[in-house]
């Protein structure tokens, strides 16, 4: 089955409708293990034919996200720590939207207080559970580099965070509950990402989402944005529910996250980027932007 690109095919009204993809990274469009986004770049070549923004919204820190997209030639907004902040570069729309401020070429819109307030939360507890956690600003770049199977240099890019602290729980079932409860008396969410647990603000990828959408509508003067979000954990379970469509992208090594929504859920047959690049096609398929040639 090939699959080809059209502009013009199906039902939609260019003019009053816009398409925009909102992906997690780790998982999703890129392998657990191996960090390659191959197995997808068939599909991001489609969104690029048909003009579609893919937005990356990760836990990643900005420093990580940046080099992706260089990596990936993608010149959209962006979303890192977990909902934290959205930067769009500056320039992307006609005016820069309400609510945001000018740092580093981007229009950045903070949506969480920063990661200062969470490592000091970490170190006042640290002595309640003694072993049992580390976190990356205590580990530093070589622990890091041990916690996560990434290089050093790598490390030094995940350890860049502004908004939220990744924690490693080392101890039991019963300390991780009392360890959580500690975390959240502090004030801090806590989410759960594949390997790690980050504390950070109220905000959360579905928010960032949200928001985004709306500055994409009013910079464009359409009411009706048809997105697509595709994750493969809890964390993204807040964009899963946000977005018009949903894409559950399978995991190797557990369940998928449960949604609460009754439609408009697609989930992959097959895992990491590669079911993401079949999602995000039957996606384009179901809207008449791609036919399917067999
Ligand atoms: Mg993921």
């Amino acid at each position: 089955m090939m699959t080809t690109a059209s502009n013009t095919a199906g039902d939609v009204d260019a003019a009053s409708t816009a398409f925009l993809v909102f992906s997690d990274l780790d998982g999703t469009l890129l392998d657990h293990d191996s960090y390659s986004h191959a197995a997808a770049q068939p599909a991001i070549d489609l969104l690029d034919v048909l003009a579609i923004p893919l937005v990356f919204v990760s836990s990643k820190t900005r420093a990580e996200v940046v080099a992706l997209r260089r990596r990936l030639a993608n010149g959209h907004p962006f979303v890192v720590e977990n909902g934290a902040a959205v930067f769009i570069p500056e320039g992307y729309f006609l005016a820069q939207p309400a609510g945001t401020v000018l740092r580093d070429g981007y229009w950045v819109r903070e949506l969480a207080a920063p990661r200062a307030r969470w490592v000091a939360l970490l170190e006042q507890i640290a002595a309640d559970f003694p072993g049992q956690f580390e976190y990356f600003a205590r580990a530093g770049e070589a622990g890091i580099a041990a916690m996560t199977g990434l290089s050093e240099a790598k490390a030094a890019l995940a350890n860049a965070r502004e908004y939220s602290e990744p924690v490693q729980w080392r101890g039991d079932r019963a300390g991780l509950d009392a360890f959580l409860a500690a975390c959240a008396a502090g004030g801090a969410r806590v989410s759960r990402g594949g390997r790690f647990y980050s504390l950070g603000g109220e905000a959360d990828k579905g928010e960032a989402l949200r928001w985004l959408r709306k500055q994409f509508a009013m910079a464009r003067g359409i009411r009706h944005i048809k997105d697509l979000a595709a994750g493969d954990g809890a964390n993204d379970v807040p964009m899963l529910e946000s977005a018009e469509t949903a894409l559950l992208v399978r995991a190797p090594d557990r369940d998928l996250p449960p949604l609460q929504r009754a439609g408009g859920v697609l989930c992959s047959d097959a895992e990491g980027p590669a079911g993401w690049a079949e999602g995000v096609t039957q996606w384009l398929c179901e809207h008449g932007l791609v036919t399917q040639d067999s």
